[in-house]
């Protein structure tokens, strides 16, 4: 029945919001913290409110508030750590070992906290708020191999892979394999292939870390300004887990592993999709994809709900790479980052009214 599907469908997708603190420079700047995240009346936070600035609200007439109700609510004081647990990568991880899809997202503007939130507080790590969800990830599913695997022969346990790629305006590179163009395309058995796509084995976490660190430093390479480049792309980290006996295969043609896949994305800044209207060229091109990717996600996971037949994934390189996490198996985290600061009200109410929609 309907209302069963519903609860159903709401654990397979979560839309959280984290709101990160106000940093100095905007302190300096005189600007206020706007955002303030309330818990429910069973004491879970649930609640976000934006606080528009007086001046705006005074010119516009509008409300001085707005109201956003999600699966959870993470204020300045939640770390990494307290975020991971609460959206639950430990049974994430586990639904991958049972071989199916899951996908965690972090969506926002540039400088909302989606890198802080996959990657960690660079220089910050003691082990507990300084790794992001990407480390988090990853030591959960080797601690979870670990446990499941005790009693098996180290040649027949299932074997993990990684993948890491972006992708920009309308294309896939491959991030740990300089950069190397990939093509996309569908394998005739309803899943998408990105060919050429590096699959590094792994033997535990810290080599999954190893790997992240040499694409991250591939990533911000050609630009001047890291933020500047990763604020125009989509980063897609993936782990495979996989048996032994179908690794052997990927190690002899490199073929795409099967099994269960974890995706963990950071996706290019939410403004850029404004960029659209922009004059130059450039930065019009990169606008256009982005909004066009931003908004087929928003369609694909709105289907994933509705338990449509046809996702609308190929409407996009972004979606149509993540053509699994939409499907019907597929557990999924929208986690929709938003800055406190008062100047950034404007898009932090875009997010928010992004996330409730996909919710
Ligand atoms: P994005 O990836 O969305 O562009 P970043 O993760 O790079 O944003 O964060 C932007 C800035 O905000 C950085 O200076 C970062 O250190 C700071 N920041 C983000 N999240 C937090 C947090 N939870 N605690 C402290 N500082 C944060
Ligand atoms: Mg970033």
């Amino acid at each position: 029945d309907e209302e069963h599907e519903s609860d159903a469908s709401a654990s397979r997708i979560r839309v959280v919001v984290r709101k990160r603190p106000l940093l100095g420079a905007e302190r300096e700047r005189l600007e206020f913290d706007a955002v303030t995240t309330l818990p429910s009346p069973s004491g879970l936070a649930r609640y976000c409110t934006v606080h528009e600035p007086k001046r705006r609200v005074d010119e516009s007439k509008e409300v001085s508030h707005h109201e956003f109700r999600l699966d959870a609510a993470f204020s300045e004081a939640d770390t990494n750590g307290d975020i991971g647990s609460a959206i639950g990568l430990r049974s994430l991880v586990g639904h991958v070992l049972d071989g199916q899809p899951a996908t965690v997202l972090c969506f926002g503007q540039t400088g909302s906290g989606k890198t802080v939130t996959m990657m960690g507080l660079s220089g910050h790590d003691d082990g507990r708020s300084g790794v992001g969800l990407f480390t988090m990830a990853t030591r959960e599913l080797f601690a979870l191999l670990e446990r499941t695997c005790a009693g098996i022969r180290p040649d027949e346990r299932p074997v993990v892979f990684v993948s890491f790629f972006e992708i920009y305006r309308a294309g896939a590179y491959d991030l740990l394999n300089n950069r190397e163009a990939l093509a996309v395309r569908d394998d005739g058995k309803g899943r998408t292939i990105v060919s050429g796509l590096m699959h590094a084995e792994a033997p535990n976490a810290p080599a999954v870390d190893g790997l992240v660190e040499l694409a991250a430093r591939a990533r911000s390479t050609g630009s001047t300004a890291a933020n500047a480049q990763s604020s125009r792309s989509h980063a897609i980290l993936q782990l495979r887990v996989c048996s032994a006996a179908l690794a052997a295969r990927v190690r002899i043609d490199g073929s795409t592993p099967g099994g269960g896949k974890l995706s963990l994305i950071d996706l290019a800044g939410s403004e850029r999709a404004a960029d659209a209207a922009d004059e130059e060229q450039q930065t019009r091109l990169e606008g256009a994809e982005i909004n066009k990717s931003l908004l087929c996600l928003k369609e694909c996971i709105r289907a994933i709900d509705t338990h449509k037949k046809h996702t609308p994934f190929r409407g996009s390189k972004l979606t149509h790479v993540l053509r699994e996490a939409f499907s019907g198996n597929a557990k999924m985290v929208f986690i929709a980052n938003v800055s406190s600061a008062s100047g950034a009200t404007e898009h932090s109410l875009n997010t928010l009214r992004y996330a409730a929609r996909v919710n």
